[in-house]
């Protein structure tokens, strides 16, 4: 810490990121990327866009990419925000839409076992905030949710449960919560591996913004694009915090991209495919192995081995050249969220994990 920081940057407890070895090879189960290559119409459209036009600024409006987002849901491109990364969207979000008033009733409500990031982006805008647990079976319990608050956010699926809500759940809470005047982040990261998206219902609620990302099912996580569908004057929300911040956050090569790949659904529903099956054939040999797994609607599964310690088994893995993320939190410390790999990273996974149990 230095004597030139802020009070500010003194208090701040960042977000810590799963690591990206840099020495040594890792098969690489920690971040959920997608183990497949992104669509060769990704690579085509960014390569072509790394041309002589780099010397200029980007469509701030990100139209071109809007309007292949828009297609894609079917939706209006006005009901549509770009932005660098689903994280940079969910923190324009928190500072759009929640308040940072003193009552208990504007705390904004987010389960205990989430996406670390909710509480990281509260503290920065100073957003007073409520963790709802989970309950004993790792489940959000919509019903806790509906109480006087300063609005919700949490992903569906759950991360780094996995587990996935109905929209007979989502969209009860999304009206209870519209008609107390307060905003619904649905985080929709994980979505196209197993769960409804609430997108076909953003007509229905003025107050629900779902957000994407094209980091896990576009096999996308190093060109940085997420966005965010919702109500245009939500949409207008986020523009306008955006705007007051950095009008240019997405560049030239990130908006080729992320439209080439909105265009190729074809090619993403083959290989999100291919990690669904790898995620049920994985988790059917884990149990006969004796793992507890709960139900995965995502790209990654959450274990843990009743007689193995987390923190142990993780530093087994890691020595066996494995790395998976271990979460050092009550409630979760025996557990190891483990990303789905290829077919091959997965049996040697496997391999490891007899190893390491001795079964
Ligand atoms: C990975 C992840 C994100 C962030 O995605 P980026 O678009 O890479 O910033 C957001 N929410 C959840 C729940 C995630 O797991």
């Amino acid at each position: 810490m230095s004597v030139y920081w802020n009070s500010r940057t003194k208090n701040l407890k960042p977000y810590i990121p799963g690591e990206q070895p840099g020495d040594r090879r890792f098969i690489k189960l920690n971040t959920n990327e997608n183990p497949y290559p992104p669509s060769p119409e990704v690579i085509k459209a960014v390569q072509k866009a790394a041309g002589d036009r780099l010397r200029l600024y980007p469509d701030p409006a990100c139209t071109e990419f809007r309007e292949a987002a828009a297609a894609r849901y079917g939706v209006q491109p006005e009901q549509v925000f770009a932005g660098n990364g689903s994280d940079e969207v969910l923190a324009f979000a928190f500072g759009a839409f929640f308040e940072t008033g003193l009552s208990a009733e504007a705390d904004v409500l987010f389960p205990d076992i989430t996406y670390s990031f909710y509480p990281v982006y509260a503290a920065l805008w100073g957003i007073p905030f409520r963790i709802i647990p989970l309950d004993d079976n790792f489940s959000i319990r919509t019903a806790d949710y509906k109480i006087p608050s300063g609005g919700a956010v949490f992903p569906n699926p759950n991360a780094p449960t996995g587990k996935a809500l109905p929209l007979a759940d989502i969209l009860p809470l999304a009206e209870y919560l519209e008609k107390n005047g307060r905003v619904f982040i649905l985080d929709e990261a994980y979505a196209a591996f197993g769960a409804d998206s609430a997108v076909p219902y953003i007509n229905d609620h003025p107050n629900l913004l779902t957000v994407h990302t094209l980091s896990k099912s576009a096999s996308l996580a190093g060109l940085r694009v997420g966005f965010a569908i919702g109500n245009a004057e939500l949409i207008r929300g986020l523009c306008s915090v955006r705007d007051s911040f950095n009008s240019y956050t997405l560049d030239r090569l990130a908006l080729a991209g992320g439209a080439a790949a909105l265009s190729d659904s074809a090619y993403y529903d083959g290989i999100n495919r291919r990690v669904t099956a790898s995620r049920e054939r994985v988790s059917g040999t884990l149990r006969e192995l004796g793992f507890e797994l709960l139900p995965s609607a995502a790209n990654f599964i959450f274990m843990k081995h009743p007689a193995v310690n987390g923190a142990a088994f993780f530093g087994a893995l890691r020595e066996r050249g494995i790395l998976v993320r271990h979460f050092n939190k009550d409630r979760i410390a025996d557990y190891l969220r483990v990303t789905i790999g290829t077919d091959g990273e997965m049996d040697a996974f496997l391999s490891a994990c007899r190893e390491i149990t001795g079964v």
